[in-house]
């Protein structure tokens, strides 16, 4: 599964950067990776682009925001743009794919050459949802166990009144350099340094609670936010409530994925919502009133006489409602024109009667 960077680690930005600020970000880097330069990259150009197209964009970026990338499109809601099943297995909540996700997140200090505080795992949990709860909204609480912050040392790594040193591997700097010899000659690394984990200080004496790693394993419960209108397949981000790193720094993002228990009366078609409603042939010819179910209870729909099967009727308005408050969709009722099976003697008498009469008339003519 291929899971995208930040926009904001992109352009090393941090998330309540003003315009300009991104804007000043995007031209340095767009600059520095130009693929036409000497030393340019033209993926990394592209990546650069692609995270300012979306943060230049108050829209996009609000979107961006709230959902991930998938937030970030033009219909933040296009399909599940994650790939990958977190509900494969039996218990969908706390589905934990950190071990997937890190590799893209910060996992490796000696990825990207990142500079500035460490980061935590992003992490993704799977939650259901019933049909009428993704129209409207609602609010779930979810527990996940993850790597969170030591509550007794605030994930500093320190016991709290101890002092700290100066980290003799790095001096302080809280980076590394490494030189490695490869078969291309030697390539120098600077990464985060590993006895410091970039802070470039540590503990006198390390947290009693968590041996200094700053990280506690714990549940934790959550309440998650469904926006109205979602649809099976949407990921909705919980920034910084993902795991918390070692030694202290950003915690990452939780991705809730969603999933849309099918309702067995409804069929949604992006923000329309499909039904169907079967009356008899009698019904059809000569005309009837229909309860329809819908998502807002139950709702009387006139047939009109000489109704044929496979008509379409339209309910203004009870469909689901567009994400960004936009206005609902409709529902479209299909009539389904059932043929009796079964005839009484009495019955099977007056249509024959009618079908006598109708040939007169050439009603079954085509
Ligand atoms: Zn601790
Ligand atoms: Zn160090």
């Amino acid at each position: 599964m291929a899971t995208k960077r930040d926009y904001y680690d992109i352009l090393g930005v941090s998330k309540s950067a003003t315009a300009e600020e991104i804007k000043r970000a995007y031209r340095k880097l767009a600059m520095e990776h130009h693929p036409d330069r000497h030393g340019g990259d033209d993926s990394q150009f592209k990546e650069i682009g692609e995270a300012y197209e979306v943060l230049k964009d108050p829209q996009k970026r609000a979107g961006y925001d709230q959902f991930g990338h998938a937030g970030a499109q033009d219909n933040p809601f296009g399909g599940g743009a994650q790939g990958g099943n977190p509900f494969g297995g039996q218990g969908f909540e706390g589905f934990d794919f950190s071990d997937i996700l890190n590799q893209f997140m910060g996992g490796n200090p000696f990825g990207g050459g990142q500079r500035g505080p460490a980061r935590g795992r992003d992490l993704e949990v799977g939650l259901v949802i019933e049909f009428s709860e993704a129209v409207f909204g609602v609010e779930k609480d979810i527990s996940v166990t993850l790597d969170d912050a030591c509550s007794h040392c605030k994930g500093e790594g320190a016991e709290p009144g101890s002092s700290v040193k100066t980290c003799s591997t790095c001096k302080g700097r809280g980076q590394v350099t490494r030189v490695q010899q490869t078969i291309l000659g030697a390539i120098q690394q600077t990464g985060v340094c590993p006895d410091c984990q970039g802070r470039g200080k540590i503990p006198e004496k390390p947290c009693t609670v968590c041996r200094g790693t700053g990280i506690e394993r714990r549940t934790k419960s959550l309440t998650v936010k469904v926006p109205a209108g979602v649809d099976d397949g949407n990921t909705i981000r919980l920034t910084g409530q993902g795991a918390a790193p070692k030694g202290g720094g950003v915690k990452g993002d939780l991705y809730v994925q969603l999933r849309v228990k099918p309702d067995r009366r409804f069929e949604r078609d992006g923000t329309d919502i499909l039904s169907e409603a079967k009356i008899s042939m009698v019904e059809a010819a000569l005309g009837t009133e229909v309860e329809v179910d819908t998502v807002d209870g139950k709702v009387t729909l006139k047939i009109p006489a000489g109704t044929q099967s496979g008509k379409m009727f339209k309910l203004s308005g009870r469909g689901v409602p567009g994400l960004q408050g936009r206005s609902r969709g409709d529902h479209l009722v299909s009539v389904v024109v059932e043929t009796p099976t079964k005839l009484s003697s009495k019955q099977r008498e007056l249509l024959e009667q009618f079908a006598a009469d109708s040939g007169k008339k050439g009603f079954f003519r085509r």
